[in-house]
């Protein structure tokens, strides 16, 4: 049995049908990502999780109990709201003190817990001031410590990072989850950065139009998609389309490509897409290094004919467009400072392995 399961959930509001078909089984100690463009129904279905919204039909259950039309505080959830959502009258530490006396804790046993709490989240030290007297990521990180004082048996992070900058966010992102780790709470993440659902995430649920589009490990959501949509919305991806030739070759603007699999029974003359990570492809002749080149597969790499559209420097990483017939194919390759980019306008040769290629389906 799984630790939280949610079995055909489904949520309408009046005619709109926001989140249908939800299936999901979580295990305990697990982070799990629900990642989506906006209003693909990620925080309603959080929400149904935290008892904000109850479904239309369908059932939520954690360790074999019905959840579904309990009251948000008759279940044992925390959550972390974007808006971190601290009460602005009290300090950081009756902020956190707040669950626990709602909960009806001993109070002898509330400052000791607010003291962990405040040490777990390194702000020992701001205890007694305000919230207007904090970072936003200081704020989070209390909203944090508010929500996992009461040792909630799910852990409901809703886009808890998505108001701070660049640099704070990667910081706290490792910073929840070595916590989360620590603490071994189950916990849903809601997101919309696909980067921070990879990293985070023992398991990402990509959703869609309030559907289920794929659930599997980072690694597999990032290799393997199995729909278009999460080709498409999991990082950078270049699609060529072209026509079946045969069982294991395409056509692309009348240049063949070998693919590894995925034509299934396709018909020759068939319409179909292919499409290729930045990091598989490389440039023929050129100094710099594909992230993935393997020289073993030399012979059997496919090439196609080009010419470079666009050059731009990232840092650590060259990204360079290609023009393939009507397409645009973008290929990385690691900064070298002995190797100049090539030039804008000069004819290419892209080569990727035919293990690599990602035929598209529905
Ligand atoms: P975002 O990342 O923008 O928050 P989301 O994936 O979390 O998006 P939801 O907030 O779950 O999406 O919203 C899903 C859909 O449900 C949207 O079309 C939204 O307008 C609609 N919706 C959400 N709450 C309500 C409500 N209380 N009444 C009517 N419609 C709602």
């Amino acid at each position: 049995m799984a630790f939280l399961e949610l079995k055909e959930v489904r949520k309408s509001f009046a005619q709109n049908v926001v989140v249908q078909h939800f299936d999901l089984a979580i295990e305990r100690g697990e982070f799990v990502s629900f990642l989506g463009p906006s209003g693909c129904g990620k925080t309603t279905t959080l929400r149904m999780v935290a008892g904000f919204e109850l479904p239309s039909s369908g059932s939520i259950t954690i360790e074999g109990k019905d959840i579904t039309h309990l009251r948000p505080n008759q279940r044992n959830v925390g959550m972390v709201f974007q808006s971190y959502a601290l009460f602005p009258n009290m300090t950081v530490a009756q902020n956190v003190a707040f669950g626990l006396k709602v909960a009806k804790w001993q109070a002898a046993d509330i400052g000791p817990r607010v003291d962990e709490m405040l040490n777990i989240i390194k702000l020992p030290h701001l205890a007694e001031r305000y919230p207007y007297q904090l970072s936003g990521g200081q704020q989070q990180r209390v909203a944090l410590a508010r929500a996992i004082a009461v040792k909630p048996q799910v852990l409901l992070l809703d886009e808890p990072l998505s108001a701070l900058d660049a640099k704070i966010r990667v910081s706290l992102r490792e910073e929840i989850r070595s916590l989360q780790r620590k603490l071994g709470i189950t916990t849903i993440y809601v997101t919309h950065d696909q980067e921070e659902a990879l990293s985070m995430s023992d398991r990402v649920v990509v959703m869609n139009e309030g559907r289920v589009d794929q659930v599997g490990v980072p690694f597999d959501i990032y290799n393997h998609p199995t729909t278009r949509f999460v080709a498409n919305f999991v990082g950078t991806l270049s699609v060529l389309n072209g026509k079946v030739v045969d069982a294991g070759t395409v056509d692309i603007a009348g240049q063949r490509v070998s693919v590894g699999r995925g034509l299934g029974s396709a018909a020759a003359g068939a319409d179909c897409a292919i499409a290729l990570r930045p990091e598989v492809a490389t440039l023929e002749g050129f100094g710099g290094q594909g992230a993935t080149m393997n020289t073993a597969d030399l012979a059997t790499r496919n090439r196609l004919t080009g010419a470079i559209e666009d050059v731009a420097f990232l840092g650590s990483v060259v990204r360079i467009k290609v023009r393939i017939g009507t397409d645009l194919l973008s290929l990385d390759t690691f900064n070298n400072p002995g190797v100049t980019p090539p030039e804008r306008g000069t004819a290419a040769v892209v080569t990727f392995s035919p293990a690599d290629v990602l035929v598209l389906g529905k």
